[in-house]
């Protein structure tokens, strides 16, 4: 017979019971059951959330993006060839998030925050969810302080506020990526830390960017993150929320931070693959229904914080790529609501020469005024009601040869006007720079040049000035103000270079 009694029994029982550790049985373990175009269907894993990260057995990682009656669908950051049906996968509780720290100026990294520039291992000072809430209103205060470009045409009609969302917009090749590299450039010393997240482009491509960027010693305040074209969808989708987590570190540290998106289109693209994949149902241009959410929480997330919480920003220059002009298609449409204003930019004004190609009448920027210095406030007064008025005239006159002075001298002036607006690649010009060209412009002192050699003429008068009356140069940049008398002065040292 037993040497142990009932009450034994029962003891045991009940000590096991009351030490039964609950911990155990948490982990959840579910298995695949289909893998195939980087998406995986788990079975067993049943309170994993939106968002979550799962592992599986080789050690890839996965995203839950769909959560169904039976079954969970997620999408693999890494191949899925080492996964099959019946593959172990575990959930971590966590949603996706990438390490951020001081230390990931300057370099180049993938979707997942691991370096691909050869450089070893980035120091990490936190980690960040890529999926993050946009700051609400009463956290966020108006734009007020400008974001320089240093192209004269944007600084001077659309400009460009610390906190706000400016598209970029046009068809291919017509130098979308060449206005967000030069606002880059331009940052120089400025104290903007400059995010340039490149999506489903050609590693050449950015390649040459980041030499670029190196070339003007701008890689020592800018972060390159790249998903390339090569690269799985998965990736793709989330890179531009990755970068803006690490721009969303430097703001709540109440620094400035430029993002860039290059580009919105190919993004969608790469959501609308996933979409397709995880069988949910087409739309307009088979884009998922929540493609307009893709973007607007994106975007959301860019915002000028209040001064309590230190009064940092992130600046997002959307790039978003047309056919054919046609803003009215989807994700044009989508992106322009969404944004503060568009640079358009058009494919027929870059092959006319007329680069930057910015269409003065598509484009505008609706909050940046508020944040543009008085002094240029002041000397871009008349400049796009001019080239407005030019631009009717032209149509109207372009067969008629006897015109009235009148006539053939605000022609001139809008032509002098296009002149002035073209600029070469990674030449920014400064603030006084700026202002004293529209200053010249509007006292019509360009007029009397040749068309042809305006831009020389504005490059010899800008450098007499600073070289002669490097006082004037040094109020506006001081007082970001354009007094009567500093105009005077302009106009002084013009005589004075015309009559050398
Ligand atoms: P894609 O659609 O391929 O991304 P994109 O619209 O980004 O093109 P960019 O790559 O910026 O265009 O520019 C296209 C070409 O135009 C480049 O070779 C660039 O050097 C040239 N370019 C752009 N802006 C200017 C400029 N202001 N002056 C002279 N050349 C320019
Ligand atoms: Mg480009």
């Amino acid at each position: 017979m037993s040497a142990i009694s009932a009450a034994d029994i029962i003891s045991i029982l009940k000590a096991e019971v009351e030490n039964y550790n609950w911990d155990a049985g948490e982990q959840e373990v579910g298995s695949v059951i289909w893998v195939g175009d980087g998406i995986a269907t788990i079975y067993g894993i049943d309170h994993a959330m939106y968002g979550e990260i799962v592992v599986f057995d080789n050690g890839v990682k996965g995203m839950v993006q769909d959560i169904r009656r039976n079954e969970i669908g997620c999408i693999l950051f890494g191949s899925d060839t080492g996964i099959k049906e019946g593959t172990k996968v575990t959930r971590t509780k966590k949603k996706a998030g990438i390490p951020v720290g001081e230390g990931y100026i300057g370099r180049i990294i993938n979707a997942l925050g691991e370096p691909v520039d050869g450089k070893g291992e980035i120091p990490a000072k936190d980690y960040r969810p890529i999926e993050e809430e946009a700051p609400g209103i009463i956290q966020r205060r108006s734009v007020n302080t400008p974001l320089e470009t240093g192209i004269l045409s944007i600084d001077s009609m659309f400009p460009i506020g610390r906190g706000q969302r400016e598209l970029i917009i046009g068809d291919r090749q017509t130098g979308k990526t060449s206005i967000a590299v030069d606002t880059i450039i331009n940052q120089k010393g400025k104290g903007v830390i400059c995010i340039y997240v490149a999506i489903g482009q050609k590693a050449s491509s950015v390649a040459k960017l980041v030499s670029t960027l190196e070339h003007h010693g701008a890689l020592d305040y800018t972060i390159v993150l790249v998903s390339t074209a090569s690269e799985p969808a998965s990736l793709q989708y989330i890179s531009p929320y990755a970068g803006t987590a690490l721009g969303e570190y430097f703001m709540y540290q109440g620094k400035d931070v430029l993002m860039v998106y290059d580009d919105l289109s190919k993004h969608a693209v790469a959501y609308r693959a996933l979409s397709l994949l995880l069988e949910r149902p087409p739309g307009r241009e088979a884009y998922p229904g929540d493609v307009f959410y893709l973007h607007s929480r994106l975007l959301e997330r860019s915002s000028r914080l209040n001064d309590e919480l230190g009064g940092g920003s992130i600046t997002a220059l959307p790039i978003v790529e047309t056919q054919a002009g046609d803003v009215s298609s989807y994700i044009p449409t989508n992106v322009i609501s969404i944004t503060d204003g568009q640079i358009f930019l058009e494919s027929d004004l870059f092959f006319a020469g007329m680069r930057p190609a910015v269409n003065v009448g598509l484009s505008v920027s609706r909050v940046g005024g508020a944040a543009q210095t008085k002094a240029m406030k002041k000397a871009s007064g008349s400049i796009r009601i001019d080239l407005a008025q030019y631009r009717e005239m032209e149509v109207f006159t372009q067969f008629s040869s006897d015109l009235d002075d009148n006539t053939k001298q605000q022609l001139q002036h809008g032509k002098v006007l296009m002149e002035l607006l073209k600029q070469p690649l990674a030449h920014p010009l400064s603030l006084h720079e700026q202002v004293m060209t529209l200053c010249l412009a509007n006292n019509r002192v360009f007029d009397s040049v040749e068309v042809k050699k305006v831009k020389e003429y504005q490059k010899g008068i800008l450098e007499f000035i600073d070289r002669k009356h490097p006082q004037i140069g040094f109020e506006i940049e001081e007082k970001k103000a354009l007094t009567d008398e500093l105009v005077e002065q302009i106009i002084e040292a013009a005589k004075e270079y015309k009559s050398r």
